[in-house]
């Protein structure tokens, strides 16, 4: 069994999850808009950020799967996972609606790479939005392959790999509450 730290506590979390909510309200005052989370990971963390917004918002959700992307145990003194990227991104689920001439949100768990938002934003430009930003929870910069930043950062996480609020480690640990890194996997 994976060891886990806690690197975020839930009170931590819904702090800042209420701070950027209060940024999009701001930003979008008298508008609407929509979000589009990027299943499964951004589930949890789309359901309370919309909880923060006040605006007129409507959901929507995509799937990719990225295959290649999978944590490897490293030779690192503290056993820490690692995390591999084969850049291979697929669609597994479309939008259900048009997003054209809309304020787009696009929420995602984690940026790591940028290759997963990179491949999801040129899709949703297509769609001709009015608007499009990023709303990611966490932010690891220093394993980025692609120039992609998000508007709305949470955290800027160092290179672990971490899970919990809707992050799995092999599909589990997505309900912890917590997010934490994962030790000796
Ligand atoms: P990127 O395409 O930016 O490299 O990676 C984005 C995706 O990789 C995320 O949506 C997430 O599914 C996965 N990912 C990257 N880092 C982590 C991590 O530390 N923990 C977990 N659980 N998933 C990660």
């Amino acid at each position: 069994m994976p060891e886990l730290k806690v690197l975020l506590s839930r009170e931590t979390i819904a702090k800042r999850v209420a701070e950027m909510g209060a940024e999009i309200d701001r930003d979008f005052r008298g508008q609407a808009i929509i979000f589009v989370g990027v299943l499964k990971g951004a589930a949890i963390f789309l359901s309370d950020l919309a909880r923060n917004v006040s605006l007129n918002a409507t959901f929507d959700f995509i799937g990719v799967s990225s295959y290649g992307n999978r944590p490897i145990a490293r030779d690192d003194p503290a056993g820490h996972a690692a995390w591999d990227s084969l850049g291979e991104v697929r669609l597994t689920k479309d939008l259900d609606q048009s997003l054209a001439g809309r304020n787009v949100i696009l929420v995602e768990d984690i940026l790591d790479t940028g290759l997963t938002l990179n491949y999801i934003s040129k899709l949703l430009r297509a769609h001709q939005p009015k608007s499009l930003h990023i709303a990611a929870l966490l932010d690891k910069p220093s394993r980025r392959k692609l120039p992609i930043e998000a508007h709305y950062i949470g955290f800027t996480i160092p290179d672990e790999y971490v899970v919990g609020y809707g992050l799995d480690y092999a599909e589990l640990y997505r309900n912890l509450p917590d997010v934490c890194i994962v030790q000796n996997p």
